[in-house]
């Protein structure tokens, strides 16, 4: 946003949900008539979120600190509105998140004077200090225990500089590229955190994308589309594979309905383990290499379910692009 100028041969929009490539891009359509409906709605937002990380705690005061595994543990009060996350982390310190629904939480009075559908209100709600800290003083009374304490302790524990609020938004868009513009992970696929897909897939998007720019015949834009087309063809099933496995993690971890209650008990003891995770495994099978690097031996529990059409050419054939 200095003014500086650069230029290139294609424009990859790695700027996140808010994506400015995306907005710039889709006006451009828009005007030309090109754009999907759908496109032109905007994310859906049925979740709002505080993420913070405590000041190191006293092992004798929070023992799971002293744990030398991280352990990602999820509590969903039925008699609370949020669903609270903690883990312990290094430093003795521990990382949590608190989901919930934002009629739950609504921002300070001091917003009422923003109109409800100014952008300025969106942003301000979600991410200002001031949203943050009325959100966190809600949520100190709460019973959730955690570690001998209640999780309110956590919160005293944490320096309101290291607490953010986030709009918990989710949309796969229709339109990844135009001309020689194209977007990449959350710019074009936003997903839930629950389930823990977003970076996951974007990522593996990037991969995808690189492997086809590394091959990409020549800069003619024939050829640039072909790719960015590609790209997307490659990406998309994989992408709505993710996107509702966290809507459901989303529905079992935070859904507050009885119906949501049942299938979260349902789901966490009396559905076998291996059935449970079939889905996160399949989320994970798909993890093309880059070409263009050594390959690495993939490890891991869950093996990979294959490698992109590029990799099963032998290096030797892949021609870098001839940008
Ligand atoms: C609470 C929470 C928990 C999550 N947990 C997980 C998890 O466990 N596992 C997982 O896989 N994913 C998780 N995610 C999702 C993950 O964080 C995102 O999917 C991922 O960060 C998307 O990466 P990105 O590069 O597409 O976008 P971003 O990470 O948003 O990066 C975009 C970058 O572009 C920059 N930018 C934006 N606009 C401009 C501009 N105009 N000029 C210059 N720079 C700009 C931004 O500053 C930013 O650095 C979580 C998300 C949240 C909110």
């Amino acid at each position: 946003m200095d003014g500086s100028v650069y230029t290139g041969s294609v424009l990859v929009g790695a700027d996140g949900a808010r994506s400015k490539i995306r907005q710039w891009m889709y006006q451009d359509l828009d005007d030309k008539r090109l754009l999907p409906s759908s496109d032109k709605q905007p994310m859906k937002c049925d979740f709002i979120c505080l993420v913070g990380i405590t000041e190191p705690l006293d092992p004798k005061v929070c023992p799971p600190v002293k744990d030398t595994k991280a352990v990602f543990t999820i509590m969903c009060p039925n008699n609370e509105p949020q669903t609270t996350a903690v883990m312990n982390v290094p430093d003795n310190k521990v990382a949590w998140m608190v989901i919930a629904n934002p009629t739950d939480f609504p921002p300070p009075q001091t917003y009422s004077q923003i109109s409800k559908s100014s952008p300025t209100y969106a942003i301000r709600s979600a991410w200002g200090h001031d949203a943050a800290s009325a959100m966190s003083s809600a949520l100190k009374p709460t019973s959730v225990p955690y570690g001998g304490e209640r999780f309110g302790a956590l919160l005293e524990h944490t320096r309101s500089d290291k607490i953010s609020k986030v709009l918990l938004e989710e949309k796969i868009f229709k339109t990844w590229s135009s001309g020689r513009v194209v977007l990449l992970g959350d710019a074009c696929h936003k997903l839930y955190p629950s389930g823990g897909q977003g970076a996951n897939q974007a990522i593996m998007s990037a991969v995808s994308l690189a492997n086809l720019l590394y091959q990409l015949p020549s800069n003619r834009l024939e050829d640039v589309e072909t790719c960015f087309h590609t790209y997307r063809a490659q990406r998309r099933f994989q992408v709505w594979f993710a996107s509702v496995l966290t809507k459901v993690c989303t529905y079992i971890f935070s859904g507050k309905s009885r119906f949501a209650s049942l299938t979260r008990y349902l789901i966490l003891n009396k559905v076998p383990n291996w059935m449970v995770r079939l889905g996160s495994n399949f989320a994970a099978q798909d993890r093309p290499q880059a070409v263009f690097l050594p390959f690495v031996n993939d490890g891991g529990n869950i093996r990979p379910y294959h490698q992109s059409q590029c990799f099963q050419r032998p290096m030797a054939s892949l021609r870098p692009a001839a940008v």
